[in-house]
Formats: C-alpha cells, sequence, structure tokens
C-alpha cells in the first residue's frame, strides 16, 4: 500500500526533459536526476504509469509545416517517444526500479505491447509502466496519451511535470507580475488558453473529473512532494 496520498498516478515527462542543456537529442545525465526521485517514489509503493514525450527529437506538426505529411511525421514523432521511453526505462533500472516499457504501436522486438490489463497488472507487482508511442494514432499528442492512460488505468491524478512552477496568467519567462494559480480550473485553461496541457487533454480530464498537477520537474525533490499532497505547483480541476 503506498505511504503517499495517492494509489496510483501517471506521470507526464516531456521530450525537452530528456535533453537537459541541449535542444535536441537525449542527456541520460539529464534523465538520471529524475529518475532516481521516481524510484524513490515507486518505493514507497505508490503505483506509477509514465507517458513520455518525443518533442526533443521530433514533432509531427513541426515537419508537416516544412511540407512532409502530417501523418507521416506524426508516425516518426511516436517512434521518438519509444527512443525517450527506452532512454528512460535504462535510468529506471539503474536505480533499482523494476520497470516494463509498453508501446501503443507494435514493436516486440523492444518492448511491450500495450495492453490495459496487463499494464494494470504490472503496476500491482509494483513494476513503473512507462507507455510509449502515444496513442497510436496520428494528429494526438502524447499529453492526450497521458490523459487517456490516466483514465484507463484509473489514476487518482495526472503529474504533468515542466520546467515552470505551475500555471501562470501570463508567460513568466516574458511578465516579471506573472502570478502562480493555486488551483485553476479546466475552463480557464481552456478559456485563457494557459498552455498546460494541449486542450483534447484537458477537455478528457474536464469530462472525467481527473486532476492535472503541474509543477517544476528541475526542482529536486518534487515529485515525491506532488506525491504527498504538498503545495507544489498548480492543481487544475473541477
Ligand atoms: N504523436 C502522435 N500521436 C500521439 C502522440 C504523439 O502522432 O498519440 C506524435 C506527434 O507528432 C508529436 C510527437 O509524436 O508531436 C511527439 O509527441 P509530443 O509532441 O506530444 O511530445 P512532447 O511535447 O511531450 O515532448
Amino acid at each position: 500500500m503506498s505511504s503517499t496520498q495517492y494509489k496510483r498516478i501517471l506521470l507526464k515527462l516531456s521530450g525537452e526533459a530528456l535533453a537537459g542543456d541541449q535542444q535536441f537529442g537525449i542527456e541520460p545525465e539529464a534523465i538520471g536526476q529524475f529518475a532516481k526521485e521516481i524510484a524513490e517514489v515507486a518505493a514507497t509503493g505508490l503505483q506509477m504509469a509514465l507517458v513520455i514525450g518525443g518533442g526533443n527529437i521530433f514533432r509531427g506538426m513541426a515537419a508537416s509545416a516544412k511540407g512532409m505529411d502530417r501523418a507521416q511525421g506524426d508516425y516518426m514523432g511516436m517512434l521518438a517517444t519509444v527512443m525517450n521511453a527506452l532512454a528512460v526505462q535504462d535510468a529506471l533500472e539503474k536505480n533499482g526500479c523494476d520497470t516494463r516499457v509498453m508501446t501503443a504501436l507494435q514493436m516486440a522486438d523492444v518492448a511491450e505491447p500495450y495492453i490495459r490489463r496487463r499494464a494494470l497488472r504490472h503496476m500491482d507487482k509494483g513494476r513503473v509502466v512507462i507507455c510509449a508511442a502515444g496513442t497510436g494514432n496520428p494528429y494526438f499528442t502524447t499529453d492526450s496519451a497521458a490523459a487517456l492512460r490516466a483514465l484507463e488505468l484509473k489514476c487518482d491524478a495526472i503529474f504533468k511535470a515542466t520546467k515552470v512552477d505551475g500555471v501562470y496568467d501570463k508567460d513568466p519567462a516574458k511578465f516579471d507580475d506573472a502570478v502562480r494559480y493555486e488551483t485553476v480550473t479546466y475552463m480557464e485553461t481552456l478559456e485563457k488558453r494557459l498552455g498546460v496541457m494541449d486542450s483534447t487533454a484537458i477537455s478528457m480530464a474536464r469530462d472525467n473529473d481527473l486532476p492535472i498537477i503541474v509543477f517544476n520537474l528541475h526542482e529536486e525533490g518534487n515529485i515525491r512532494r506532488a506525491a504527498n499532497g504538498d503545495n507544489i505547483g498548480t492543481t487544475v480541476q473541477g
């Protein structure tokens, strides 16, 4: 049984979290930092599923803006998330954490296919499930995949780990007077385009009362604090 306030959570990590200081690619040192924390939190008994983005390698929308077929680019983006998932698996296992990568696109030589009931079983056994290849469909994002997996795997919340401390009324990188919300409604994030997650993901969370906890991944200890229910970022809820 988990000693945290949640039984099971879904942690969404964007591809950029894996790139460290670089604009592109995978920086093992950067992954090592949060992998240690994820392993520690999983060891407390909190069940965890991870959804990993791919933006540090490839985004279908960006490629389509330069002339590539959108669906073709999106499949490439999904493949990018698989590379990231394998890198995260490697780092978690180095921290003694038992994991399984499950892919929404079949590639049985590198990972298991995503099967909901099997994913639940893995988590019951204490394994961290790393969901890769998004939803398996073009025209979606890994934010939407995070909402989908969180709902079908009956997670208590989505942990959206980002590079800022939460959700602000305006861009804190551009405005000194930007104010961070402690809580904000789904509707407000949609209407004000607060950029928490994409609108498909927010709508799915709203329709199913799934809280989204937004916090800064780069502050050491934050995954544990979020798991404890500490007030460290912004909670998006009804
Ligand atoms: N993608 C997709 N379907 C999905 C999830 C992802 O087509 O269900 C593609 C899409 O091209 C996206 C890319 O994979 O741009 C990488 O995912 P995302 O942009 O969500 O990564 P993040 O921004 O979280 O790093």
